[in-house]
């Protein structure tokens, strides 16, 4: 997709973190170059990228990190939260009009996508439940009228275009007309595609201003195609000084480009990114939701969905109190294995949580066979032993063991299996202890 190169770059930044105890002011300046580059090679522009970069620095040298997450961890997160910062934060929705119609304006250079785009609003308006109505307002392209009936046509929706010897060549009449037509005809939104050039002139964008005049629109859509690269950014402010616009829309996010027109337009116009195409199709449309695409960029499954559920879940005096206890040489016992796992248990279905971990996709069959209720059952188990034989497993013997399975209402064999299997964990910790962590919990660190 288009932000390929940006996510594998970005994924190696990340992995190479992974190894890693704490970060170092070098090992931050490091990450931050390697960023940097990867945002410069993916097109994006460079006041962008110094802001992106200044963040990043400052956050990961911040004490604001989080104590349930590791390095690696923490930096997904700030960079995944400061690419949604420079897609704008929060999804901007459209702004309907007090009293109907909508008016929905469309400017754009001619190939950004202008027309196409005219045709999905329209598909996606009527999704969202009301009648909107297209408006042939292009009169300078060959076609562009007809394209519009076409998809007009296709998405079911009617189209005002000029009749021949009525208005043709004036398409500030036209844009004008419609409104008075919606009013009559019961459209609540009007979307009127406008005339684009090659290149940026002022005669198109006198065009455009007269059009914006005459209709007063709720929403100027400034539309631009993601693969025109660094091109974007000037476009894009010679459309903010010529006509003005409220939000932006991104075209043809489905090509292999780089990607950087997308990074960069909000930060440089500071108008919301508001809607994306992906393809040619009326369906390869949607609202552009910020934190969606960051995680499409970063890539990571919804491995950060997991860092959140982490970190709530995470109770950092007891991870502290056990890694004193291990750091002591002190035991592992029955007590802790039951508190890891019901700190585990809070984040909710291990098939879950093991589903969000990037590559697990393709494993959800066997995913499927892990049940919860196993470690329910042991949590039972644990429940029915004295403090004393939980503090101390050893003394556990046949008599005692018979009278768990009893009290948890399960076989000797699964309290054999479980004490087994203990003292197995026992032997792990005990070979672990000044080494990283407690194995499957997240982020526990010495
Ligand atoms: P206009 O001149 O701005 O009205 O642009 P058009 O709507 O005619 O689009 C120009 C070309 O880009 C057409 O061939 C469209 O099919 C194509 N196009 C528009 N949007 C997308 C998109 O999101 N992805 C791809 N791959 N092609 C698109």
């Amino acid at each position: 997709h288009v932000f390929e190169t940006l996510s594998d770059r970005l994924t190696t930044v990340f992995s190479s973190l992974r190894s890693k105890g704490k970060l170092s002011d070098a090992d931050i300046d490091a990450t931050a170059r390697e960023i940097r580059i990867a945002l410069l090679e993916a097109d994006v522009a460079l006041p962008v990228v110094r802001d992106f970069i200044t963040q990043i620095k400052e956050r990961a040298r911040g004490a604001e990190v989080s104590q349930a997450l590791n390095p690696a961890q923490q930096v997904v997160k700030i960079v995944n939260d400061e690419l949604i910062n420079i897609l704008g934060g929060e999804t901007r929705r459209v702004r309907y009009a007090k009293s109907p119609p909508t008016v929905i304006m469309l400017a754009g250079l001619q190939g950004s996508g202008k027309t196409t785009l005219a045709g999905k609003l329209s598909r996606w308006f009527k999704s969202e439940g009301h009648a909107p109505l297209l408006v042939a307002a292009d009169l300078q392209r060959p076609n562009a009228v007809q394209q519009l009936q076409v998809l007009g046509e296709r998405a079911a929706t009617p189209v005002y275009a000029p009749e021949p010897g009525n208005g043709v060549g004036d398409p500030i009449k036209v844009a004008r007309d419609s409104i008075e037509h919606a009013r009559h005809a019961q459209h609540d939104v009007v979307i009127i595609d406008t005339a684009g050039r090659l290149g940026i002139d002022t005669e198109m964008m006198q065009q455009a201003a007269d059009i914006r005049d005459a209709v007063g629109p709720d929403e100027i859509l400034f539309v631009v195609d993601a693969m025109i690269g660094q091109d974007a950014v000037t476009t894009a402010q010679a459309f903010v000084d010529g006509v003005g616009f409220d939000g932006v829309v991104l075209t043809k996010l489905d090509g292999d480009a780089r990607g950087g027109a997308a990074l960069s337009v909000r930060h440089i116009t500071g108008r919301p990114i508001m809607f994306a195409s992906t393809g040619e199709k009326l369906e390869d449309f949607d609202v552009f939701h910020p934190d969606r695409m960051a995680g499409r960029i970063l890539d990571m499954g919804d491995i950060l969905t997991l860092i959140e559920q982490a970190e709530k879940a995470f109770d950092a005096d007891q991870a502290e109190k056990m890694s004193t206890k291990f750091a002591s040489g002190e035991d592992f016992s029955l007590e802790d294995f039951l508190e890891q796992m019901q700190m585990i248990r809070k984040l909710g279905p291990i098939k879950n949580l093991l589903g969000m971990m990037p590559g697990m996709g393709q494993m959800r069959g066997q995913l499927d066979e892990i049940d919860d209720r196993d470690l329910d059952r042991v949590g039972g188990i644990i429940n029915s032993m004295t403090p004393d034989e939980r503090r101390n497993p050893k003394m556990i013997n046949g008599s005692r063991r018979a009278r768990i399975a009893r009290g948890s209402g399960v076989s000797v064999t699964e309290v054999n299996n479980l004490v087994t299997r203990f003292f197995d964990a026992q032997k792990m910790m005990r070979q672990m202890a000044g080494g990283m962590g407690i194995p499957g919990m997240p982020g526990t660190r010495r």
